[in-house]
């Protein structure tokens, strides 16, 4: 085989594992939130309660030929199933692009850190889906995954993986995301009496600490996460004319400024270097 093919099948094992993954995330969508248990019973129609078939539970391609309907049932079955896993799976072949990049990179520090990456973009992109609905984050996609993201952390740099924190810096990282929010909700409720954001969102930023580290990550994130949040805010107030209040939760943005950070902070911050010396 050619290197260019094993790259691309390499690609593709990356989108197979995103699929399935985004398959999984479906189930904690549904479940977490209700305090279910993501593992057992298997999946069943939402509608009717029958057991979904293997065959029947292939990501995007099982919802294609059953064209939207439960076998069972006929009941509709979202297209929000297909899209998340759909979602994920481009995400993972973008992630693995970029954590890996090149065939010659292809080792166990680079597929760690490919796995590692990827717990937190689970973490990050099912936490949305949760957040938009329910208004909550599960503990399993903040504040437990903390230890994940300080073990791997340790992890890597065992392997000679150098774009990790030390696990000095990812418990820092930790304690800094965490802190400043923490600070905030209690400066909200000094000077406002009402909550300016949710422990939820404390937990998260604890989480991205653990992994990014707290310089220069935790204030770039806040910062991409508050301006996007904002003017996303503010067009909703506007489109809606309904007040601010209207709360959307902070979460999903904190998400999205990790994510940017993920994909683009290394890159900034050596342009940052080369400008200032
Ligand atoms: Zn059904």
């Amino acid at each position: 085989m050619t290197v260019d093919a094993a790259w691309l099948m390499f690609q593709a094992f990356a989108g197979i594992f995103g699929l399935l993954f985004g398959s999984f995330m479906n189930v904690c969508i549904a479940r977490m939130p209700e305090d279910r248990s993501v593992v057992y019973p298997g999946s069943a129609c939402p509608s009717c309660g029958t057991a979904i078939k293997p065959y029947d539970n292939v990501p995007v391609l099982a919802w294609l030929w059953l064209g939207g309907k439960c076998r069972a049932c006929k009941a509709s079955i979202s297209p929000l199933y297909p899209l998340v896993e759909a979602m994920f799976g481009v995400l993972a072949v973008l992630l693995f692009r970029h954590v890996v990049r090149d065939i010659a990179y292809f080792d166990a520090p680079h597929l760690v850190a490919f796995v590692w990456y990827g717990w937190l973009c689970f973490a990050i992109v099912a936490m949305t889906f949760i957040d938009l609905r329910h208004k909550i984050i599960p503990d399993e996609f903040s504040i437990y995954s903390v230890p994940v993201g300080i073990g791997g952390a340790a992890l890597l740099h065992g392997l000679g993986y150098e774009l990790a924190p030390t696990w000095q810096q990812s418990v820092v990282g930790a304690l800094a995301g965490g802190g400043l929010l923490l600070g905030v909700i209690g400066l909200g409720w000094l000077v406002y009496k009402r909550e300016a954001m949710g422990m939820g969102d404390a937990k998260l930023l604890a989480a991205f600490g653990a992994w990014f580290g707290a310089l220069p990550a935790i204030p770039a994130i806040l910062i991409v996460g508050s301006v996007v949040g904002s003017l996303i805010g503010v067009s909703a107030a506007l489109a809606t004319r309904s007040s601010l209040k209207l709360a959307i939760p902070f979460g999903p943005f904190l998400g999205f400024g990790a994510i940017v950070w993920l994909f683009f902070g290394d890159n900034l911050v050596i342009r940052w270097a080369h400008l200032f010396g």
